[in-house]
């Protein structure tokens, strides 16, 4: 853990003498800290966690890499924290502008007259995008859950079973094993799987349907994030020429992944396959996105990206053709990328699965 806080200081920026970190993702990154308010501040020397008294035990116990210090009521953290910039001599402070709100801004500036407030972004927006090795492990397990999370549900895909009950299965076995849901699973069949983020209706699998689920496990704060389409009953040419134009794209991809390939390259050699069917119409999303203690982190796999691909990062890769009246197929892994290559984090079978 304290390797992050060795990243947060090389990564400080000039003209700061301390960093406020407030975003709870953040914060837990830095410290290990898993509750819902806390903050850090962090100089070139010295850090220390604040909390307040709800969670003096449990900061205790988690937060290892620093000193950690509690209020009470009446005492709030911006007068708190105002004796803590005096203390530690704080004059020019960095804050992650992009999470923070305007009142809150307004308030830090009341309370704290002699600190000039620098918004520092560009420092929080990369901070988690290489992953260390604690935190891959934790991937590899949320990774391994969600796959396990398929075998299971794919045991339960009939004509008759409706998309709820595909959701709720899921959901079910996940917490079941100890974790908790990514984000609430996206299941939908038929027509309405030509919607990228459709819920879950009362809908029933029928002969001839498309069926994508997109699911993930959150373990030790890592989500993992995966995507599968199976077809109910009987698949037609169509389904197989529109799965395999999807899968033959996304295994393209995935194997592409190696340090220094633009984000944006990646992305449009996926468009242009589609294209060569006329379907890159039908992809409206981008390829993918940086994956970590957030589902949709830092870093995108899209046309409009300056993202580099770096060892230790991790995304999906996630090409999908949907089409109004017909149906959809998404196909999404997550891969690391490695000293030279990828190492692919997600195992679920790709092969076309027709059910039962
Ligand atoms: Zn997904
Ligand atoms: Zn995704």
């Amino acid at each position: 853990m304290s390797l992050a806080l060795d990243r947060l200081r090389l990564l400080l920026p000039d003209g700061v003498d301390a960093v406020l970190v407030a975003n709870p993702v953040n914060v837990g990154w830095l410290t290990g800290f898993t509750g819902s308010s806390g903050v850090v501040i962090a100089t070139a020397k010295e850090a220390v966690f604040v909390t307040d008294s709800r969670y003096t035990l449990q900061a205790a116990e988690e937060v290892g890499n620093m000193p950690t210090e509690s209020f009470a009521s009446p005492v709030e953290l911006a007068d708190y924290l105002a004796e803590v910039l005096a203390r530690l001599g704080v004059t020019r402070l960095g804050f992650d502008a992009s999470s923070t709100t305007h009142a809150q801004w307004e308030k830090w500036q009341a309370k704290w007259p002699a600190v000039t407030l620098v918004p520092a972004s560009s420092l929080f927006d990369g901070l988690r995008m290489i992953k260390f090795p604690d935190e891959l492990a934790g991937l590899r397990e949320a990774c391994a859950l969600a796959d396990a999370a398929f075998d299971h549900v794919r045991r339960l895909i009939q004509v008759g079973v409706s998309e709820f009950d595909i959701n709720l299965e899921l959901e079910f076995f996940i917490r079941r094993n100890g974790a908790e849901i990514a984000f609430e699973p996206i299941v939908v069949s038929g027509e309405r799987s030509a919607r990228p983020h459709g819920r879950a209706s009362e809908k029933k699998l029928e002969v001839g349907d498309f069926l994508t689920m997109d699911f993930g496990a959150k373990w030790r704060g890592m989500n993992s994030d995966l995507t599968r389409t199976v077809v109910v009953g009987d698949a037609t040419a169509r389904h197989r020429e529109l799965y395999d134009t999807v899968l033959s794209a996304q295994i393209e991809a995935v194997e592409s992944v190696r340090p220094g390939v633009r984000a944006r390259d990646l992305d449009a050699r996926v468009r242009e396959r589609f294209a060569e069917k006329g379907w890159d119409v039908f992809f409206g999303h981008s390829l993918g996105h940086g994956l970590g203690r957030v589902v949709h982190d830092s870093g995108r796999l899209a046309a409009t990206s300056d993202d580099v691909l770096e060892p230790g990062q991790v995304w999906t890769i996630e090409p999908g053709i949907y089409i109004p009246g017909f149906g959809g197929v998404r196909i999404e892994d997550d891969v690391v990328v490695t000293a030279d290559g990828v190492e692919v984090l997600t195992h679920a079978p790709k092969e076309l699965l027709v059910l039962p």
